[in-house]
């Protein structure tokens, strides 16, 4: 296993993280603890000493698990990093309350790596009006963690006020090859780094796209190549190759996988692909580019909107729609981030057709018109939806809240 440094600390962490929202399953839905457990600590054994988890990942059910398979001596082989869900938190006693019951659930004194889930700017500037850096330093200052950060999905701007908001020891971005100029990017990744911030990266493999059904115009390519490497090897090499990345999660719940990612994480050194793999990887690029149904770059020229559509964010779930149709986590993407479930909303049904954004497009893409086709493709069943998991959301803070009073259970001050 490789090792990397984080800059402000002098911290060693694996450059394989294990990210355990896609933890192995039962046939009835839930966790298959006894085989997760096996896979963390074979994992910890293999020299991962980073695991990633959330409270919304596996309904609340993955950090019960992470603490358990870290007992027996496991937990102080690695650096715990979760998350605060900002769409929990309505005034600063949830953040204490919040932190309190994660420290409890994962069974430690403290967080290593502790994040602001899922920051755009409106819920970055929520978090901040209810007090959250004040919050960080406090619990920075008491122990219950160790360095701050937060994951992103936005557009680049967001992301430099963000990363300049605050002494953030890190951040968690989306980086593939696909992903180069979609949101932070490739230059947000160079900010951060540049800033001292150590950089994860998360969905290396586009949640599995780019390693799962290949669509044969791009299997021809990786059967062609001089090395013989699995796409998700040819993924996972790309984004190591960047010397700004630090550690590079990945959900993984498949022995043969997590033997395959550990392997290569031996020998992923930076800037370790040759000019001819660039290419070859260019040309998948390329070619995933040319089956996309719109070729936005992702660059933002076009933005703001003045209706407030997130025209590349749109377009990002739009075409990854397109390029897996079987896969339906392009949709519900779309309506979480787009739909107003989560943040403002900021999907393509609010486009009033001012032409203001075709007019900077320098791809030339007639936006308004596409607009109404993504909006057509990926906004269906939004009415629907968006009304029903927003009760959802309400309903279970609302018990918590109902629990807490009955039970006199006070949040932390
Ligand atoms: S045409 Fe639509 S998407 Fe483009 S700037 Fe106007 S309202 Fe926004
Ligand atoms: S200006 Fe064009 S290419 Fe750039 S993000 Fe907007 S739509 Fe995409």
């Amino acid at each position: 296993m490789l090792y990397r440094t984080v800059p402000k600390t002098g911290d060693n962490l694996s450059i394989l993280g294990f990210g355990c929202m896609r933890l192995p399953s039962t046939r009835t839905g839930g966790i298959d603890e006894e085989r997760a457990t096996r896979q963390i600590r074979h994992a910890i054994d293999g020299g991962i000493n980073y695991v990633d988890t959330a409270p919304v990942y596996h309904l609340g059910k993955s950090e019960q698990v992470l603490g358990r398979a870290l007992a027996g001596g496991y937990r102080e082989k690695v650096r715990i990093a979760t998350k605060l869900p900002h769409w929990s938190v309505y005034e600063r006693a949830d953040m204490d309350r919040i932190l309190d019951a994660q420290l409890k659930t994962l069974q430690t004194d403290h967080i290593d790596y502790y994040l602001l889930h899922s920051l755009g700017r409106s819920s970055f500037e929520k978090l901040r009006g209810l007090g959250v850096l004040e919050f960080l330093d406090a619990a920075k200052r008491d122990g219950r963690i160790r360095n701050a950060g937060f994951s992103f999905h936005d557009n680049l701007s967001a992301f430099r006020e963000i990363i300049d908001a605050y002494d953030w020891q890190f951040c968690q971005i989306q980086y593939n090859y696909l992903d180069e100029q979609n949101q932070a990017g490739t230059e947000g990744l160079r900010y951060a780094a540049q800033k001292g911030l150590a950089v994860i990266v998360m969905e290396p493999l586009r949640g599995g796209n780019l390693a799962g059904r290949i669509p044969p115009s791009i299997q021809k390519f990786w059967d062609e190549a001089p090395l013989r490497r699995s796409p998700a090897e040819w993924g996972l090499r790309w984004v190591w190759d960047h010397p700004e990345v630090t550690v590079v999660l990945s959900g993984m719940n498949d022995e043969a996988h997590i033997d395959e990612n550990l392997r290569v994480a031996d020998s992923a050194l930076p800037e370790s692909l040759s000019g001819d793999e660039h290419v070859l990887i260019g040309r998948v690029r390329d070619e995933y580019r040319r089956l996309m149904k719109v070729g936005c770059t992702g660059c933002g020229y076009c933005m703001p909107c003045p209706a407030g559509v997130d025209i590349p964010g749109c377009f990002a779930s739009y075409n990854s729609h397109a390029l897996f149709p079987h896969d339906r986590t392009a949709k519900f993407q779309y309506i979480g981030r787009h739909g107003g479930l989560i943040g403002d909303r900021s999907h393509a049904g609010l486009c009033r057709q001012c032409g203001k954004c075709a007019k900077a497009c320098p791809q030339h893409l007639p936006i308004p018109s596409l607009m109404k086709d993504v909006s057509k493709e990926m906004e269906g069943m939004m009415g629907v939806a968006v009304p029903v998991l927003r009760g959802v959301l309400w309903c279970v803070n609302r018990a918590g809240r109902v629990r807490r009073a009955i039970t006199g259970e006070t949040p932390h001050a």
